[in-house]
């Protein structure tokens, strides 16, 4: 591990070089600069998952990592974690948080990312923002040094913010590193990164976020409704997690109502072969994609729910059409009431 770089040059001026775990949030942003100051180059890492995590997507944790990397001077790769992330997901070793969020697996499967990496291009040691005991679970002591463990970097993962209150790690042994210029940081107040970002003139930063979309109640619950009833998960079905209200109709069908035309664009782009949409024509009304069994009890059912969010839901009949394949047909429904379509629901 470590040693002189191979496949990338190293900065001559430069005695070390770093991989970061970079976020694009206040924390990492602040770990890189620490060590920055102390001479070392820094490559910092942007993961990408299909959860959110995701700087073209801001409803998760992720915040646009370019802007301060060219202040600061470092740069960043963006990485996609993909299927791997999918598979933690799906069975985490070390169970999930409050919700579905794998948060233990996930810090090391980004960790084993990026000791891929270190060890490609020769770098030193591996950085993170993590805080002792800011967020549950994945960052109080234990849950550090199991990660540590786990991803095979004990003695090369340093943490710039609570280094202090941490072991000494290989780099600040063999003088790469000096500890006094490092922090002491711990719990959940951001009193000494603020002052921290001030000193480095770090204006812009975004709020802190309480984690990717597996975080949440709704999404978790999605996702956990999706694992159970599909043998084979495709990015797709994880694509429309996030988008409408979703009734789970029998364990192989699914209603998915769009709740503005922005879901209603996001809907019709995942309408593929086998897929049936419903919708109610010459006027407001949501975009239905019906996924799975057909049936005549599943249309009549998709389509009372579809009536339920239209414009004309307080009429008594509702002309739905179906779209299958090729093939379109109109039918007329009584738009489901509130309590009808709540018992499918996915909450
Ligand atoms: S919230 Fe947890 S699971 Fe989601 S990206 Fe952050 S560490 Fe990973």
């Amino acid at each position: 591990m470590g040693g002189k770089p191979t496949m990338e040059i190293m900065n001559k001026s430069k005695s070390g070089h770093a991989i970061a775990l970079f976020s694009g949030g206040l924390d990492s942003t602040l770990a890189i600069i620490l060590v920055l100051r102390q001479n070392i180059e820094v490559t910092a890492l942007t993961f990408l998952t299909p959860f959110g995590c995701d700087i073209a997507d801001r409803s998760g944790c992720g915040s646009d990592p370019y802007p301060v990397a060219q202040k600061f001077g470092f740069n960043v790769k963006l990485v996609h974690l993909g299927g791997k992330f999918i598979d933690i997901v799906t069975a985490p070793r070390f169970g999930y948080g409050k919700n579905m969020n794998p948060c233990i697996d996930c810090r090391i499967l980004m960790l084993q990312e990026a000791k891929i990496y270190m060890d490609l291009i020769g770098a030193d040691f591996i950085i993170t923002g993590e805080v002792i005991g800011q967020r549950p679970k994945s960052q109080f002591r234990p849950s550090l040094n199991l990660i540590e463990r786990e991803s095979g970097l004990k003695g090369y993962l340093v943490r710039p913010l609570s280094a202090k209150l941490l072991d000494e790690t290989i780099p600040e042994k063999n003088g790469l590193l000096n500890r006094e210029l490092m922090e002491r940081i711990s719990g959940r107040s951001r009193k000494r990164q603020l002052e921290l970002a001030k000193e480095f003139g770090l204006n812009d930063f975004p709020s802190p976020a309480g984690g990717c979309l597996l975080t949440t109640i709704g999404y978790s619950n999605r996702l956990r409704d999706l694992l159970t009833h599909a043998d084979i998960i495709h990015p797709g079905d994880i694509e429309l997690l996030r988008v409408g209200r979703h009734f789970r109709l029998d364990p192989q069908t699914k209603l998915i109502v769009g709740r503005d035309e922005n879901d209603n664009e996001k809907i019709m782009k995942y309408l593929k072969t086998g897929y049936l949409s419903l919708e109610a024509l010459n006027t407001g009304s949501p975009v239905a994609l019906l996924i799975g069994n057909p049936s005549e009890e599943n249309i009549n059912r998709g389509a009372t729910i579809t009536a339920r969010y239209c414009d004309l839901k307080y009429i008594s009949q509702v002309e739905i059409t179906c779209t299958h394949q090729d093939t379109t047909k109109c039918i007329k429904v009584r738009p489901a009431t509130p309590d009808e379509a709540e018992k499918y629901l996915i909450k």
